[in-house]
């Protein structure tokens, strides 16, 4: 379960309780605030607080004094100016702090990215719950036989079954042996920080952690896009959808130039001018590699 009924109380009291500001609101992100996006069997991402709007963006653009808006199509067309041309420290003073509870594997993938602040829940002064995230069947995998660093066919029949008994259970074993470590009844009992060190990397954490809308952008990029794992993509879509809410000219601008887009190579725009002169380009005559050539092909759509 995402929240218990005593954390969602708390949540549906704090969205009862507004309070008047002279501060930019966004109108889109106030619907989400405090709310949890259920992620996975057991995470969420929810938004704890946020500064700044698309007018923000156009505001620190033209360093104005005022709003710095002036038409919202202006404003969209200064937006996308902005995103085509990478020139991105308007994009930085938007900022998003979200509270996010997601698999330990999952974290791991998400702390490289570098430059958010995080804050996470301490397992060395806490005790963790018994939360472990276990594959929906649809999305227990075997490994891909083209992408070393990916999933190929769904599982099924025994072997699915199988795999799902062996992670339920393991998860299990090793959260009773931490409980039983960690007791104080009839015995001095392990150290927190010592006993987490035996559980798996499927337990849920919880962070809090901020980012100015820039770095979030380069997050998006690469973890709500087909080549990351699914588990961690199921959580950039979430964040995604929030932030489509948040700032609307800044994420279809986003979408458009980041996420729809591609980069191509001197080669890559080379071969593509021959072929719109209706020469025949192939990979020999390309002047790429056959990998270069897969993905240019790809992006051509062929
Ligand atoms: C599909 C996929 C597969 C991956 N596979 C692997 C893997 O097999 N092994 C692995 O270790 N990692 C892997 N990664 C992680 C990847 O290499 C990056 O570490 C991660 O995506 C964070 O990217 P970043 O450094 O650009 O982001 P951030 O840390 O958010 O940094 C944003 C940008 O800030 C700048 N920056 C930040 N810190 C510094 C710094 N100290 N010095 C210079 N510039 C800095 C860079 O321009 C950087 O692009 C993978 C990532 C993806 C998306």
């Amino acid at each position: 379960m995402p929240l218990s009924p005593e954390q969602q109380a708390e949540i549906d009291t704090l969205r009862a309780t507004p309070k008047p500001t002279l501060r930019a609101v966004s109108e889109g992100m106030e619907a989400h605030l405090y709310k949890a996006i259920p992620v996975l069997d057991h995470g969420f991402v929810r938004v704890i607080d946020y500064m700044g709007d698309d007018a923000a963006i156009c505001q620190a653009a033209r360093v104005s004094y005022g709003k710095g808006t002036k038409s919202v199509s202006n404003d969209a067309g200064l937006i996308r100016y902005l995103m085509r041309h990478w020139h991105s420290t308007p994009f930085e003073m938007c900022e998003i702090k979200l509270h996010v509870k997601l698999p330990v594997f999952v974290a791991r993938q998400w702390i490289r990215h570098r430059t958010a602040n995080v804050n996470e829940y301490s397992a060395r002064y806490s005790i963790l719950d018994r939360e472990f995230y276990i594959p929906e069947p649809g999305a227990l995998a075997a490994q891909s036989v083209v992408n070393n660093q990916g999933r190929g066919a769904v599982l099924e029949g025994a072997e699915a079954a199988r795999v799902l008994e062996i992670l339920k259970a393991d998860s299990n074993r090793a959260y009773d042996n931490y409980e039983a470590m960690i007791s104080d009844e009839g015995q001095q009992g392990l150290a927190r920080e010592l006993a987490r060190m035996n559980l798996p990397a499927n337990i849920y954490t919880q962070w809090y952690w901020k980012v100015d809308l820039h770095n979030l952008f380069h997050f998006l990029r690469l973890r709500a896009d087909v080549h990351a794992q699914y588990e961690i993509r199921v959580y950039a879509d979430a964040i995604c959808s929030v932030v489509a809410d948040w700032v609307p000219a800044a994420f279809a601008a986003f979408e458009d130039y980041r996420m729809g887009g591609v980069t191509l190579s001197s080669k890559a725009l080379d071969c593509l001018r021959r072929m719109l002169k209706g020469e025949e380009v192939t990979q020999e005559n390309s002047g790429m590699s056959k990998g270069e050539w897969r993905e240019f092909e790809g992006v051509l759509g062929e």
